[in-house]
């Protein structure tokens, strides 16, 4: 072929509009790959203890363009009923954080855990749970592409960033996660219990809020 065909060829009668039916996806299959995540996620029998102990998998929620991700350890009880995190009492503390505290909604962040799955009895995740479920969460921060990260104690910042160091020596400064920076604090359930420590986290709120201008 000399050359490709010419684009003037058609333009006498331009071709008919496709049908709705070629043009438009089934309504039940998403294109939305935070959706499409989930769908994998919801099929998910990795760990047999926690898939057979789940009543639902918990994904995540919030602004798929967020620029700050809120990441917890696991889904609770109430998580694990209403197949959405921090929706329980540490939850409302969240909430709280995020609305009186740094005067944003909920919906404007997105919240998600290291674990997709209740532990039974709310036992800390296991190393081996963690590892399964992290490419559901390096992939949901592939997608999200946040700016920030606020990892709510202990479990999501020792897993997030490796590190085997305390959430008392990890909290209170800028951290790097693939170019993404992290700031740890005190998990809500650790700040019901013990409310003198909210002061800690209120500081630590306040750094975030200066990172992100
Ligand atoms: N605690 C967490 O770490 N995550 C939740 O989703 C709820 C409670």
């Amino acid at each position: 072929m000399d050359e490709l065909p010419s684009a003037t060829a058609s333009a006498a009668s331009p071709p008919a509009p496709l049908p709705p039916a070629v043009c438009r996806l089934p309504s039940a299959i998403s294109a939305d790959p935070l959706e499409l995540l989930a769908a994998e996620v919801a099929q998910c029998k990795l760990c047999q203890e926690l898939a057979s102990s789940r009543t639902q998998t918990v994904f995540g929620v919030g602004n798929p363009n967020a620029d700050l991700v809120f990441l917890g350890e696991a889904p609770g009880r109430d998580e694990d009923e209403q197949g959405e995190p921090f929706v329980g009492r540490a939850g409302q503390l969240l909430t709280d954080i995020i609305v009186k505290g740094m005067k944003m909604q909920r919906e404007d962040v997105y919240i998600c855990n290291i674990l997709r799955c209740r532990p039974p009895g709310n036992r800390n995740p296991m190393p081996d749970e963690a590892a399964h479920c992290r490419p559901f969460l390096d992939r949901t921060l592939e997608i999200i592409k946040p700016k920030f990260i606020c990892c709510l104690g202990a479990v999501a910042a020792k897993n997030l960033l490796a590190s085997e160091k305390t959430i008392g020596a990890l909290r209170g400064k800028v951290l790097d996660y693939n170019g993404i920076k992290v700031v740890c604090t005190y998990h809500p359930a650790y700040l019901l219990r013990n409310p003198a420590a909210k002061k800690d986290t209120w500081e630590d709120i306040q750094l975030l809020m200066r990172e992100m201008g």
